[in-house]
């Protein structure tokens, strides 16, 4: 119960509706108020400090209060905090920043469209492929696949792609037209005895069979996010990916690569496509642009695909598509300085390098009587806690003891996130080996105690 009538803890209580937050709960535990932030640290309301062990929602590579991103902010702000990108304006942070991301994007890619966050870019790329295909005189291949498991925001569109249950019930999601195909988590949905290859196989197996009795002439794109992230940190298998562009290349279904936490990075490479040897269509990347310091999102294409829906745009007299703050001039501004933070300090060989620190650390944890598997790549990293360690089964209620654990570490001073009962870890990209000691050996107290509570 919240217990000091005027704390912020309180008053948000009485006037904040929150996000992914049950919210009778939140009546009861009132709010953890975060006032601020300072490198891989922030700081609660009454001063306590915790390590970010979350990068806040996968996204503040840079850490906080980076003075250089202040005042990207400010003097873009003094010099044109806003102007838009409709009916053939545009500003110079806009076009530099796309210079940039076109020079560092992988696959070919020709043209960035901004929106403010990457729900707003998945809902663009499904447009864009309507679109696309409406302009090729194919106004029946329309179809999406993307994964179970997978998450591609919240809106009607990209809440519909999302592949988890509490994303659709209730909200009468999805809408038509979107399909979703298996998670590639070899240890939990593998056959007994299945390598990993050979699951890979089977999916990509599946994936073709799914394409094929829907029609290929129906079946317009694939969508995935190289690694999994709210979905449970999912790492495929090794040639996952190769498989899955096989059977897209096949029946000419674009690739779109969902880099939204992956990218800049995060796997220990720019880009989780890069990782993968994915060669995307199109590529959605958000969070680690601005370090999350700005709402931004950018959704590049390929020519082709450009070529195709400018053509388009010309016959209907414009695109009829396009929001008040794309592209806008502080949040590229920010976007840029935070790109250039991240190439002068070498961030993604941090990543690579930190990564490994992380993941051996986490590996430690592996004979701990709760963890069924430790998984990761780079700097994002899962616990998965099961009730038995051999049969792999999960616990019931699910999410109970992946909570108890979360608040235990936040007890210890380390923010983290439970997927329900999947711990995950993705530290801002600039931490350094006694940041993830710390880390490791809070989550280690927490983990204990967690294992003390199950009994
Ligand atoms: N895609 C992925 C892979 C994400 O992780 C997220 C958010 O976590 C989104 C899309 C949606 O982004 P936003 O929350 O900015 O709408």
């Amino acid at each position: 119960m919240v217990d000091r009538p005027n704390s912020p803890a309180f008053r948000d209580v009485a006037v904040n509706f929150h996000p992914y937050t049950n919210a009778r709960k939140h009546e009861d535990k009132g709010a953890m108020v975060i006032r601020e932030g300072k490198g891989i640290h922030v700081y609660d309301d009454t001063g306590k400090e915790y390590i970010e062990g979350l990068a806040g929602l996968w996204s503040v590579a840079v850490g906080f209060g980076e003075p250089r991103l202040v005042e990207a902010a400010r003097a873009q702000m003094e010099k044109l905090p806003f102007y838009h990108s409709f009916a053939h304006k545009s500003h110079e942070p806009s076009i530099e920043l796309s210079e940039r991301l076109l020079a560092m994007a992988p696959g070919k890619m020709s043209k960035v469209f901004y929106t403010s966050s990457g729900s707003e870019a998945n809902d663009t790329a499904i447009k864009l492929v309507w679109y696309y295909n409406n302009a090729r005189g194919r106004p029946e291949k329309k179809k999406i696949i993307s994964r179970i498991k997978g998450y591609h925001g919240i809106t009607i569109a990209s809440g519909s792609l999302t592949g988890l249950p509490y994303n659709h019930k209730d909200f009468d999601l999805p809408i038509k037209n979107i399909l979703h195909t298996a998670c590639p988590h070899h240890w939990r949905f593998g056959w007994e005895g299945e390598s990993e290859e050979e699951f890979a196989s089977r999916l990509a197996g599946e994936l073709e069979q799914l394409i094929l009795t829907e029609g290929p002439e129906t079946v317009a794109a694939f969508i995935g996010e190289p690694v999994m992230g709210a979905g449970g940190v999912i790492v495929p298998p090794r040639t996952y990916w190769q498989k899955i562009q096989t059977v897209c290349r096949k029946y000419d279904v674009l690739v779109i690569a969902d880099e939204v936490i992956n990218g800049f990075g995060r796997t220990g490479q720019l880009w989780g496509s890069t990782t993968y040897g994915i060669e995307p269509d199109m590529v959605i990347c958000s969070k680690q642009l601005t370090s999350s310091y700005m709402p931004l999102a950018a959704l590049l294409f390929s020519d082709e695909i450009y070529q195709a829906i400018a053509d388009n745009t010309a016959k209907i007299g414009t695109f009829g598509h396009g929001f008040t703050a794309s592209g806008h001039p502080v949040a590229t501004a920010v976007a840029l300085e935070n790109l250039k933070i991240i190439e002068e300090r070498d961030l993604v060989g941090n990543a690579a390098r930190m990564g490994e620190h992380l993941q051996a650390g986490l590996r430690r944890f592996a004979d701990h009587p709760l963890v069924g598997e430790v998984r990761g790549v780079g700097m994002i990293g899962c616990i998965e806690l099961v009730a038995d360690k051999t049969s792999k089964q999960a616990f019931d209620p699910a999410g109970a003891v992946g909570t108890y654990c979360y608040e235990r570490c936040q007890e210890h001073g380390l923010i983290i996130r439970n997927l329900g009962d999947q711990m995950a870890f993705c530290p801002p990209l600039i931490i350094d080996e006694t940041g993830l000691n710390q880390l490791l050996e809070r989550f280690g107290q927490a983990l204990d105690e967690t294992a003390q509570w199950v009994g």
